[in-house]
């Protein structure tokens, strides 16, 4: 599976990493890993972002590797790339957003000058890669890339096993979504005998919060509405809400799967008004039924049991269409 990649890491000297828009602890920690190892072979290595990660995870890059693309100073490493990863993201370019474009217009420019590798978790057709391993029974994109390096012969160094570590936890809701299996549990032994230490990251990523972000939550919990005769649960945040908390979009990692905590819910909707007449929706499932559907026929997309997408239109409009859409889907499951 993976010695085409293998080969290429081998042969090829300049890289660019990158991965989906908002990027998450999974996409992230699976770009800072490979970095890492791909540096330790003598690589030149370049993440490039559309977005900057969220001020909550930015102490997973202490040496500041990640970098949110900026067109000037980026088209030039963009330019001399001979291998673009994307990572996360098999969605397509568009998922990768800004730079995905940019990307995108080299790999199509660029005849075979430049090979581009898709390492996904997301079960789609992943027609813009020269290569693709997608894998859809890992439970996050760092399983993967625990894969390759292992299978590359590389070291699992302290670096390394943390921020798999880290992707796995996050991508899993700590080890209890329907992804997590035997393999997520025995990569997880093998990181922590690499050096990542359980507690010390949980507590890093679950136990730093702000007071307001805190009482977000309360307040989520507290206006938390049920349908569907129980079995739905959803909540829409409005950006003045989210001003008077002091919280942003991208904080809200974990905040839609709060209903999920309900016996008798089968499905759990969130949803959070952005500027500019935008909504981003977040679906949840028990894993009796798929809401993945629903989120591609949005424009999104995800997992079978965590989906989600940004449509444009009204907080109250797009929640109360998407509550009617999963009242009509719980009833065909
Ligand atoms: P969340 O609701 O936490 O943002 O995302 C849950 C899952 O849905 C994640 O696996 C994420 O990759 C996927 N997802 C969220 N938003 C989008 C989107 O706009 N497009 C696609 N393709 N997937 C999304
Ligand atoms: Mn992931």
């Amino acid at each position: 599976m993976w010695s085409e990649i293998i080969r290429l890491i081998n042969e090829k000297q300049r890289f660019i990493l990158t991965a989906h828009t908002n990027p998450d602890l999974d996409a992230l920690g699976s770009e800072l890993a490979l970095d890492e190892y791909l540096r330790s072979l003598g690589k030149e290595v370049t993440i490039l972002n559309s977005d900057s990660a969220p001020r909550l995870l930015r102490f997973v890059d202490p040496d500041r590797r990640l970098r949110t693309f900026s067109p000037d100073r980026d088209q030039g490493k963009i330019d001399r790339a001979q291998v673009i990863f994307v990572l996360d993201a098999s969605g397509g370019w568009e998922r990768v957003g800004r730079v995905g474009e940019v990307l995108a217009a080299r790999a199509n420019r660029s005849g075979k000058e430049v090979e581009v590798v898709c390492i996904d978790h997301h079960a789609n057709p992943v027609g813009f890669a020269d290569v693709a391993v997608v894998n859809s029974d890992a439970a996050a994109t760092a399983e993967l890339i625990f894969d390759l390096i292992t299978q590359a012969g590389g070291a699992l160094t302290p670096s390394i096993a943390r921020w798999l570590y880290l992707a796995i936890l996050t991508d899993t809701g700590s080890f209890r979504f329907p992804n997590t299996n035997l393999q997520t549990h025995r990569i997880a032994a093998r990181l922590i005998e690499a050096g990542a230490d359980p507690m010390q990251l949980y507590k890093q990523v679950y136990e730093q919060y702000p007071l307001g972000l805190v009482r977000l939550k309360g307040h989520v919990l507290n206006s938390l509405q049920a349908g569907a005769g129980g079995r739905m649960v959803w909540s829409a945040l409005d950006q003045e809400t989210l001003k008077a908390y002091g919280a942003t979009p991208a904080d809200l990692d974990g905040f839609p799967g709060l209903g999920m905590q309900i016996g008798g819910v089968r499905v759990s909707l969130l949803c959070v008004e952005l500027p500019r007449g935008r909504v981003k929706v977040s679906l949840r499932s028990d894993g009796s039924l798929t809401v993945n559907g629903l989120a591609e026929k949005l424009g999104g997309g995800g997992h079978p049991s965590a989906a989600g997408a940004t449509v444009e239109g009204d907080l109250a409009q797009v929640t109360a269409q998407l509550v009617a859409e999963i009242e009509a889907l719980l009833k065909s499951f």
